[in-house]
C-alpha cells in the first residue's frame, strides 16, 4: 500500500533532510512545498509585485508556473521553466517568503497544486500546514522540532554548501521570525496536527532520525 506522509514542523529543523530520505527508502514522490512558495516570493521579488496588493498578486499567480525534475538525483525547482533552486535559498527570499505565505489566495493555489501531487499518495510532503490542511488523511504525520541554536547551525552549514554566506546571527532572526509569522498567521498557521508525532531531532543523528520515521511508515501501511 502507498501512503502519504506529512512533514511539518519549524523552519531548518531537518524537515526536508527526512522527507528526501523517506522518499528515497519508500520510493515514493518528495515535495517540497516550501519551494513552492519560495519560487511565488521569488517572481513577486523579480518583477516588483506589490504583495500586499490583491488584485496584483491574483494576477501575478496566474504567470506563475512551479514544476520539479530530478536532475543529477536532486529535487530540483523551475518557475516558468528557469532553474531557480538556488536563488530561492536566499536570504533575499526567506526574508520575504513568510510574509507572501500568510496571503491566502496564494495559499489556495500551491495547496491545490499539492493536493494534485498525492492524488495517487505514495508521497513524502514537508511543509507547515501539510498534515493539517493539505492532506489531513495522511495516514503518516510528522512533527519535526529542534533547539533554535542548532537549527540555526544546520542551515549555516547547507548554505555554506551551496555556495552561499550567510551570517549566523542573521540566519537565527530570520529562522525565528519565519517561525513566528508562520504559527500566528491566520490563514493555516504552523501547528502540530493532533494525530501527529512529534520527533525532537536536536540529538538525534540523520540516520537514528530516518530509522525512527521509517518505522513509523511501515507500521501505518508503507512497504518497502
Ligand atoms: O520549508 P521552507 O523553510 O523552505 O519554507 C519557506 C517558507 O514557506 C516558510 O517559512 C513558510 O513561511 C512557508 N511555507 C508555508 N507552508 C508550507 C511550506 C512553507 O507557509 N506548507
Amino acid at each position: 500500500m502507498s501512503i502519504i506522509i506529512a512533514v511539518d514542523g519549524h523552519s531548518s529543523c531537518g524537515k526536508s533532510t527526512l522527507a528526501k530520505g523517506l522518499a528515497k527508502q519508500l520510493h515514493y514522490l518528495y515535495g517540497d512545498s516550501g519551494a513552492m512558495y519560495r519560487a511565488v516570493t521569488l517572481y513577486f521579488l523579480n518583477n516588483m509585485v506589490n504583495y500586499h496588493d490583491l488584485d496584483a498578486v491574483t494576477q501575478a499567480l496566474e504567470k506563475i508556473k512551479i514544476r520539479f525534475k530530478r536532475i543529477e538525483g536532486q529535487n530540483t525547482t523551475f518557475l516558468n521553466d528557469e532553474n531557480v533552486e538556488r536563488e530561492i535559498r536566499t536570504m533575499r527570499v526567506s526574508e520575504h517568503v513568510s510574509p507572501v505565505s500568510t496571503i491566502p489566495v496564494v495559499r489556495r493555489a500551491m495547496v491545490k497544486q499539492q493536493q494534485i501531487m498525492g492524488q495517487k499518495r505514495g508521497i513524502v510532503m514537508d511543509g507547515r500546514d501539510i498534515g493539517t490542511v493539505v492532506f489531513p488523511d495522511a495516514e503518516l504525520k510528522i512533527y519535526l522540532t529542534a533547539d533554535p541554536d542548532v537549527r540555526t547551525s544546520r542551515r549555516h552549514l547547507e548554505l555554506a554548501a551551496k555556495g552561499i554566506d550567510a551570517d549566523w546571527n542573521d540566519i537565527k532572526h530570520n529562522l525565528l521570525e519565519r517561525d513566528r509569522i508562520d504559527s500566528t498567521r491566520f490563514d493555516s498557521p504552523l501547528r502540530q496536527a493532533e494525530d501527529a508525532v512529534v520527533i525532537d531531532n536536536t540529538l538525534l543523528s540523520e540516520e537514528e532520525q530516518l530509522e525512527l520515521a521509517l518505522r513509523f511508515a511501515l507500521e501505518r501501511g508503507a512497504k518497502m
